[in-house]
């Protein structure tokens, strides 16, 4: 009789009360730009088993579901996680596994760096990089004495900050073979008082990398938790690694598949043989943190050291037009068999003849295909003749940061009629109907804030120029933000589950201490990171 009564008020309860669905975080109190197809904002969203259950205004959603933890985002701004559609992840953590010495004010502070660093890693083998005895009180060439003291046993290599010249201990002489004796074209080993002082210069330096171990799989694990602790910090939530090798790749997939590494990450496969043979063969590779379906090309080298191939000579050196890394029947060769695996093919070109050969080999190799979303990698210095051939089958990916850091020097380089194809992010953007955006940090820094104010306002961190740069060529916000969410997204076929804030996608978001949208341009690089969330999982908070 009890328990017939019992089960009477059970479907009594079950009756009454409005069925809640069970969910595993609600988010509140946000301003949400959701970069819908409409550019929706909303206040709260639900999320399950790390995907977006429903968004929309807190009230109705608080009642619908069973919610088993609660996010109040205090009226700060949230992004979909944002994406960098071109940098370097891995190169960024490996440069942290050396020490960083640039700006050191004295052979002391080397020494304080050195040993700090070895006492956090305790690495087998000490590489550092970017001391400058110029910048010292005492502008003389360190020897290995300091660092025989310091490091008896382990080998310690620190090169010059211009890459000419390394400060190495007894141990690396050892390993290296290097004595007094040691002779070399191009190139010396200091000697003083009949022995080595540790210093080399140029070529003897070459014996010192023959004996650098590879980087170990512990290292190269610390690398990638390096890079993205980075990355969750500034809201990064996705990242384009813009070439890498089997090697890291397999890695990469390890360690998301054994949960050490969070990040999503897009993996252009480096144009090497060995690379091409496995995954052109082996066919896209996708899990929901990584996305291995692109071969990452060099068609030039670049502006700066005018390395980049222009039509016409550059107009600060006579004659000089750059050079192709890649010519253009090797590009034809490559588009077709990429073409054929069904892959997607990701080109540097920054001068405008780099830039026309890859176009040509890219509308040559997809005759009969509109839906191959190729990315030219910069697309940084374009004839007027280019612009129309960009569409979402041909995708600008460019790098804002780009633009003001090379605008103090880039039309010495060009002149005043090629500048105007130069940067020209708007004009890409009107012509192709979508633009990418990235850093290629970490040639760039990392800060995706920077980008957006890069895109948006064309001024450095100086706030220079006071009205931009070439502002014609400057995108919306709504744009900019595109650019690093859903149009990212889009370019490596990722647009159904991730760029925006929607049902079915991956909870990814960011959320901000300003509304980015909203507040005056120049306060853009100063807005911090609250939380970072992957999967509905908050992966790095502000306090
Ligand atoms: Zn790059």
């Amino acid at each position: 009789m009890k328990s017939i009564l019992s089960l009477f008020l059970l479907l009594f309860i079950i009756a009454c009360a409005p069925e809640k669905q069970p969910a595993d975080l609600l988010v509140k109190n946000g301003t949400i730009y959701t970069v819908n197809d409409n550019f929706d904002t909303a206040d709260a969203l639900v999320i399950k088993d790390g995907k977006i259950l429903e968004i929309g205004l807190k009230p109705e959603l608080e009642l619908k579901y069973n919610i088993a933890k609660t996010y109040d985002a205090k009226g700060k701004t949230v992004l979909p996680g944002l994406i960098d559609a071109h940098a370097h992840l891995f190169n960024l953590g490996a440069k942290l596994q050396n020490v960083d010495l640039v700006d050191t004010q004295s052979y002391a502070e080397v020494l304080e760096r050195v040993s700090a660093f070895q006492k956090e890693k305790n690495v087998a083998f000490i590489l550092g990089r970017g001391w400058d005895q110029n910048d010292w009180e005492i502008k003389e060439f360190p020897t290995k004495k300091e660092l025989d003291s310091l490091f008896p046993e382990t080998p310690v290599a620190l090169t010059r900050i211009d890459g000419h010249a390394m400060i190495t201990n007894s141990k690396v002489l050892e390993m290296a073979g290097i004595t007094s004796e040691t002779k070399m074209d191009g190139g010396e080993v200091i000697v003083i008082n009949g022995e080595p002082t540790g210093l080399l210069v140029d070529t003897p330096m070459s014996l010192v990398w023959n004996v650098i171990p590879n980087m170990t799989p512990e290292v190269a694990r610390q690398a990638l938790i390096d890079a993205q602790k980075i990355c969750f910090e500034l809201g990064l939530t996705t990242v384009n690694d813009a070439g890498l090798g089997r090697e890291t790749i397999e890695l990469i997939d390890t360690m998301q598949a054994d949960g050490s590494l969070a990040i999503r990450i897009y993996a252009m496969v480096s144009n090497s043989k060995s690379n091409l043979d496995y995954y052109l063969k082996k066919g896209i590779i996708k899990t929901d943190r990584l996305n291995v379906r692109s071969v990452k090309v060099y068609a030039d080298g670049a502006l700066g050291s005018r390395g980049a191939a222009l039509r016409a000579p550059y107009s600060d050196q006579e004659n000089h037009f750059g050079a192709m890394i890649t010519p253009q029947d090797s590009l034809m060769k490559l588009a077709k068999r990429i073409a054929a695996a069904g892959y997607q093919m990701n080109t540097h070109a920054i001068g405008d003849s780099a830039n026309v050969a890859v176009i040509r080999a890219y509308q040559e190799a997809l005759k009969g295909k509109t839906d191959a979303r190729w990315k030219v990698e910069h697309a940084q210095i374009l004839s007027a003749s280019e612009f129309d051939k960009f569409s979402k089958n041909i995708i600008p990916s460019v790098q804002p940061t780009h633009a003001t850091s090379d605008m103090y020097w880039a039309e010495d380089r060009v002149g005043s009629e090629r500048i105007k194809g130069a940067y020209a992010y708007k004009t890409l953007l009107d012509q192709a109907g979508i633009i990418a955006l990235g850093t290629d940090f970490p040639v760039e820094k990392v800060n995706p804030m920077y980008t957006f104010y890069a895109a948006v306002a064309r001024k450095d961190l100086k706030n220079y120029p006071e009205d931009g740069y070439r502002m014609e060529e400057a995108l919306t916000r709504e744009e900019a933000l595109k650019g690093m969410t859903i149009w990212a997204a889009y370019s490596n076929f990722e647009e159904a589950e991730k760029g925006s804030m929607e049902v079915g996608k991956f909870a990814d978001f960011t959320i901000l201490d300003q509304d980015i949208m909203t507040i005056p341009a120049d306060s853009i690089p100063n807005v911090k990171v609250i939380s970072t969330f992957v999967n509905g999982k908050e992966v790095y908070s502000h306090e």
